[in-house]
């Protein structure tokens, strides 16, 4: 740290990231990522569009809000597009928290959130989630504030149902309720449906998981036009410009193929229950994740060992050294090939451990 960092950050841990490695060929299955590059179209589009890298990108993201309009059945005064949905998020805790309104989110989810919390200097509160992992709707200190839900939540993937997040928002209906939908595509309907009866939600969707966009960075969030006009007020003074040329001309293109991205979507479904059945007669306890992701632990062996074995042998999966779920592994959904590398690998760990017992 410099002598001349503010004092008022002196004290901030920031994100940490899962590992992505420059260098070698290790298997990624630690953040997230679709194992499916852009399709032709899509890598096409973002290359057509470097050719105007000279001219600034259009701010109000014009054409891409028009493509997403059309494809959720939304109007663009409802839409807005970020640099990845964590700057959506982050522009959601400045112009929603505050003192008078602290941020509200369960105690195991994106760890994101108290971060931008910190960054932002809004008081927060955390709500244990039950022991099943699931979260307790009817927590009392849901009842003031603003209120950040990862729906499916991360790292456990378990998904709240659309009857049971309308019944939440109605209860709640002076307060602004965030739903994070980052792997909502993996999972089941949108709330983007409930917008027009509920003008107490802010939806925020990304590109990166489904939409094999992660390196383009590219988010999305819908609402009511007065909030989404907050967001601009906050967005336009800080960076008018923040989806560049490339990535909105490649989500464009995205949007344009409906059937390349629900047949990956299918894809990685499948891959995931596949996996979790065999994961289960490898003796891990899994569990209901609808996101690209399983949350997995073995009775046998740490979630560190398990983390630090996978990685002596090329598999990278994400450890979270924290209390309640430390003994969990994370683990991204890639093809069926990695899949498979992955699932052999754990049975080698588990046979080697039984062997030195
Ligand atoms: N929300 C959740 C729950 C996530 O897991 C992630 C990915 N780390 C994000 C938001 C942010 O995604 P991005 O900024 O790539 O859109």
């Amino acid at each position: 740290m410099s002598r001349f960092f503010t004092s008022r950050y002196r004290h901030l841990t920031p994100y940490q990231p899962g590992e992505q490695p420059c260098f070698n060929s290790f298997l990624k299955l630690n953040t997230n990522e679709s194992p499916f590059p852009p399709t032709p179209q899509v890598q096409e589009a973002a290359r057509e569009a470097a050719g105007k890298l000279h001219l600034y990108s259009d701010p109000e993201c014009t054409a891409l809000r028009q493509a997403l309009a059309t494809t959720y059945r939304l109007s663009p005064r409802q839409l807005l597009c970020g640099n990845g949905s964590d700057e959506l998020l982050y522009l959601a805790f400045l112009a929603f928290c505050g003192e008078a309104c602290p941020a509200v989110f369960p105690d195991i989810t994106y760890g994101f959130y108290s971060v931008f919390a910190e960054m932002t200097r809004v008081p927060f509160r955390t709500i244990p989630l039950l022991p099943d992992f699931s979260i307790d709707l009817f927590h009392q200190d849901l009842d003031q504030g603003t209120i950040f839900l990862a729906n499916p939540n991360a790292p456990t993937g378990l998904w709240i149902p659309p009857e049971q997040l309308r019944a939440f928002l109605e209860r709640h209906s002076r307060q602004l309720v965030v739903v994070d939908e980052a792997y909502v595509d993996f999972a089941g309907e949108s709330a983007l449906g409930l917008l027009e009866q509920h003008a107490n939600l802010l939806v925020i969707q990304t590109f990166s998981k489904s939409r094999s966009l992660a390196g383009g960075r590219l988010g999305f969030c819908a609402a009511h036009p007065d909030i989404i006009a907050d967001l601009n007020t906050l967005r336009n003074s800080l960076n008018p410009y923040n989806v560049n040329r490339m990535t909105m001309a490649a989500g464009i293109a995205s949007l344009s193929d409906p059937v390349s991205f629900s047949r990956n979507c299918q894809r990685i479904c499948q891959i995931r229950e596949a996996c979790r059945h065999a994961l289960e007669k490898l003796g891990f306890t899994v569990t209901a994740s609808k996101a690209n992701f399983l949350f997995a632990s073995h009775p046998a062996v740490s979630g560190k060992k398990l983390y630090q074995q996978l990685k002596a042998q090329g598999i990278l999966v994400r450890h979270f050294d924290q209390p309640r779920i430390s003994s969990y592994i994370r683990i991204t959904i890639g093809t069926q090939p990695q899949m498979d590398r992955l699932l052999d690998a754990l049975e080698t760990i588990l046979l080697t451990r039984k062997e030195s017992l």
